[in-house]
């Protein structure tokens, strides 16, 4: 693998996009290699557009490799995926880990996300360009390659589009706040997540502080004028912080919202996609043990075999290794909840202000049962530096960058929006790795 890039720049020369202010984190690095194919082999939908798609349906190569049903599935802008060694991979990855659509017709004949990965890109506020470089992606996870600035202009036009931030974001009163003055609320966040405290009590404390100050904004007032922000933002630190107390055990929330992230990265949920060619192969057995393993989250008894996990655990074990986030590790935690803030990304759908917090807070709750898990996994009773990127990682995929909040389902949607408006469920499920 050290040798051949799967994601290599392409030879040919392209045409020249016009120029773009670009901006990446301060000394991040990426190369393509040493790493047996990651994002090729996730349960994940990789997407493409339809001129690509109907491409890919006029080649007889393509049309043969993915069969009947893959077709049906590319026919949707979806890679068609297949299961192999417990995981699903993309039809078109061969046995050497490198992509055989690329092998045969070029970098530039694979899906633009395909092509760009692990790039993405968002213009901001200033209009600058901000990439998106996911941690799923072990290169960007542990900085190792080349300095990322020097590839920016090559991946921008490979991905060939940016997405934009929200215009105006709504608070739970139905006032719509322009993006100026949602940013002022958003600089508050950044400013307490640098703090020394753990994420944990941080995001509890931004909760409150978000909700006292869209509560402090004129009732009735269908936009939030200036003078008005600037008072609301005077008043919402008034009340002093409620400190928030550890949970023995998870919450009800805590379970459902495990059961249904983490328990859809175990064996066989995940390998149970509709993108998934070879369907008639499953077993009964398989959709039963599926729903074993939700069951099992929700009880936090049984035995999982999970996604970046090398080895089957009993999760009864995970109570054993100590919670962090009030610790060293929990300060990676916080570097990366800042970065989610800093790449704007969190903002490029309209919705609830506070909805931004709870992402955040559904993030660090994921990191931290993941690392746990991981340790517990190990039989260590404390995570590592390591647990804690790989809990990062898990995060990038299930909520915060390739997860799209369009593709989760009802119970999720109803899930977020009970912890979105009951202050005390949303506490809890903080509190059960706090
Ligand atoms: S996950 Fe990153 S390093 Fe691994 S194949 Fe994909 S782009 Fe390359």
């Amino acid at each position: 693998m050290a040798t051949k890039t799967k994601h290599a720049s392409p030879a040919k020369k392209l045409p020249k996009l016009p120029a773009e202010k670009l901006s990446s984190p301060p000394d991040q690095k990426f190369a393509c290699r040493d790493c047996p194919a990651r994002c090729c082999r996730l349960p994940w939908n990789i997407r493409f557009g339809s001129d690509e798609a109907k491409r890919y349906l006029e080649e007889p190569w393509v049309r043969e490799r993915a069969g009947e049903e893959g077709a049906l599935v590319i026919a949707r802008g979806v890679l068609p995926m297949r299961e192999k060694d417990r995981r699903l991979q993309c039809v078109f990855l061969d046995d050497d880990l490198l992509c055989g659509m690329q092998k045969r017709f070029g970098h530039e004949y694979i899906p633009r996300s395909c092509q760009a990965f692990p790039f993405g890109f968002v213009r901001d506020e200033k209009d600058v360009v901000v990439a998106q470089l996911s941690h799923l992606c072990p290169s960007i996870r542990d900085n190792y390659g080349e300095p990322v600035d020097r590839q920016l202009k090559d991946k921008l036009q490979q991905r060939g589009d940016t997405e934009r931030m929200s215009k105006a974001l709504a608070t739970l009163g139905g006032v719509i706040l322009a993006q100026p003055q949602y940013l002022r609320a958003v600089a508050r966040w950044d400013a307490e997540l640098a703090t020394d405290a753990s994420p944990a009590a941080i995001l509890a404390r931004l909760y409150d502080w978000t909700t006292a100050f869209e509560r402090a904004l004129p009732p009735g007032a269908e936009r939030a004028a200036d003078v008005s922000i600037d008072a609301a933002l005077a008043l919402a630190g008034a009340e002093a912080p409620a400190p928030l107390e550890p949970r023995k055990k998870p919450s009800f929330y805590a379970r459902v919202l495990f059961a249904y992230l983490l328990g859809n990265l175990c064996y066989p949920s995940r390998v149970r996609e509709a993108h998934r060619v070879g369907k008639a192969s499953w077993t009964e057995l398989h959709a039963l043990r599926s729903f074993g393993n939700k069951a099992a989250w929700m009880l936090g008894r049984g035995t999982v075999d999970m996604l970046f996990i090398p080895r089957p655990f009993k999760l009864q074990r995970v109570r054993t290794v100590d919670r962090f986030l009030a610790g060293d590790e929990g300060t990676l935690v916080k570097d990366y909840l800042r970065l989610v803030l800093q790449r704007r990304h969190i903002f490029s759908a309209p919705r609830h202000l506070l909805a931004a917090v709870l992402d955040l807070s559904l993030a660090t709750v994921i990191i931290s049962r993941f690392a746990r898990c991981r340790a517990a996994a190990d039989g260590r009773v404390k995570v590592s530096a390591e647990d804690v990127r790989e809990g990062i990682s898990v995060a990038e995929l299930v909520l915060l960058s390739h997860a799209a909040l369009s593709e989760q389902g009802k119970l999720m949607k109803n899930l977020r929006w009970l912890l979105l408006t009951k202050r005390e469920s949303f506490r809890a499920l903080l509190a059960t790795e706090a």
